[in-house]
């Protein structure tokens, strides 16, 4: 299983390398050398800067030869097109991936799907009798593991982590647990929201390789 990589630490060099990586984008040199194909050993005819969840400076660059322009992926394996935002995002750095798809077939990257999710009325919970087990069970994943966007918009209140296959809570020790403990948890922190807070919201906000963690926020 791979780790997470230092984001903080990518994100500054990242900003270090931005203004050569746009440059390099319009013109098709990365340090006087002419970007090549990913795939094969042509010439870039086309080249992306891609970017991940976790910020707004782009990570790198990908070049795809005329063939294998959007051959394996769009445009390439381990990458995708966000549909709102247009940018081109690297798919995933651990088990979790950011991105996630709409029922209109729109791939989304979490941030904007995060927009999205808070944009609409109904996804927000004004009294306890809303939060049914309808809204608990499929909140939709639009926070990664130590992603950002979210404070621009968005207060945490606590949340709860459930076992993926079974909805059961995850204690750590208790082998007790069961789905109605992470309701409970879950009932509970919404109280706790709405007693300062006119609505709160739920949020996958994580997902593990067997587990997700289930987050109650509130606007800023
Ligand atoms: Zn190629
Ligand atoms: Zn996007």
């Amino acid at each position: 299983m791979w780790s997470l990589p230092d984001i903080n630490r990518l994100n500054e060099e990242a900003v270090k390398n931005a203004t050569k990586l746009n440059k390099a984008v319009e013109t098709g040199f990365l340090d006087g050398i002419r970007i090549k194909c990913d795939w094969c050993d042509k010439p870039a005819e086309y080249t992306y800067p891609w970017y991940d969840v976790f910020s707004e400076t782009p990570k790198g660059i990908i070049g795809l030869c005329e063939e294998h322009d959007h051959y394996f992926g769009r445009p390439a394996e381990g990458f995708f097109t966000c549909d709102d935002c247009g940018k081109v995002f690297i798919t995933n750095y651990t088990w979790e991936y950011y991105y996630t798809d709409t029922e209109d077939g729109d791939r989304l990257c979490l941030n904007c799907a995060l927009d999205r999710h808070i944009e609409e009325k109904e996804n927000w919970i004004a009294s306890l009798k809303e939060l049914t087990w309808e809204k608990i069970r499929y909140p939709p994943h639009v926070i990664p593991v130590k992603g950002k966007h979210w404070q621009k918009h968005l207060e945490f209140i606590g949340n709860v982590e459930l076992d993926s296959y079974t909805g059961a809570k995850i204690t750590g020790s208790s082998s007790t647990s069961s789905r109605k403990d992470g309701l409970n948890d879950l009932r509970n922190l919404v109280k706790q929201a709405l007693a300062e807070h006119k609505k709160c919201i739920l949020i996958m906000d994580a997902t593990y390789q067997f587990a997700v963690s289930i987050g109650v926020y509130v606007k800023k």
